[in-house]
């Protein structure tokens, strides 16, 4: 009767350690497996501008970083108006999308995606006034990926894109124009400074 207690005793203590090593081989492999993954897709690979892809051909910068006091920069079309109304938008680099929605208000449907430049920095893009938008919260893409299309926050504007550059991840979004940039990164320099 003892052995048989013995037994049944060392037999539980056998499997319970198997499956213990069992749970932490499975989530170090899937960890790992995952990093890897990761790695490839979302460090970035230089920066694209975001219409005429990739050098912004057949757009114009409106109105610039630092004009009237502006947090971004304002792609139109070269035929002005709203021809450019519905043109794609792309994600200036490789990124992780950190939000997708209508904000309404002077901002309606806002992009914003964070850039990992390496395991320190980060810079975030953000996109607004899109007619649509074609990525979704959580979701990796790719430089040069389309996000969305140009719009006019229904109809408060003429058609362009406002795109915005942070060093600073995950502000609040803003009002667009501010004298205190601390934050903000002129897109359109930076974007020239870091192509691939
Ligand atoms: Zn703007």
């Amino acid at each position: 009767m003892k052995k048989l207690v013995l037994i049944l005793v060392l037999a539980t203590i056998i499997i319970n350690c198997k499956s213990e090593n069992k749970g932490k081989i499975g989530s170090e492999v899937s960890n790992i497996t995952t990093e890897k993954e990761l790695d490839t897709i979302r460090l970035t690979n230089g920066f694209d501008f975001p219409v005429g892809k990739p050098d912004a051909k057949k757009y114009y910068n409106a109105q610039k970083f630092g004009d009237n006091n502006h947090l971004g920069d304002d792609w139109n079309g070269i035929g002005g108006g709203n021809t450019d109304l519905g043109d794609p938008i792309y994600s200036i680099g490789n990124g992780y999308v950190s939000f997708a929605k209508n904000v309404y208000g002077g901002w309606g449907n806002v992009i914003r995606i964070i850039h990992f430049i390496d395991k320190e920095n980060q810079v975030e893009s953000l996109y607004a006034h899109c007619n649509e938008i074609f990525v979704k919260k959580g979701e990796y893409i790719k430089k040069g990926q389309k996000i969305g299309t140009i719009g006019t926050n229904d109809g408060t504007y003429p058609a362009h894109l406002h795109l915005e550059l942070r060093n600073e991840v995950g502000l609040p979004i803003g009002d667009g124009y501010s004298s205190n940039t601390k934050g903000y990164l002129n897109p359109t320099k930076f974007i020239k400074n870091n192509r691939k």
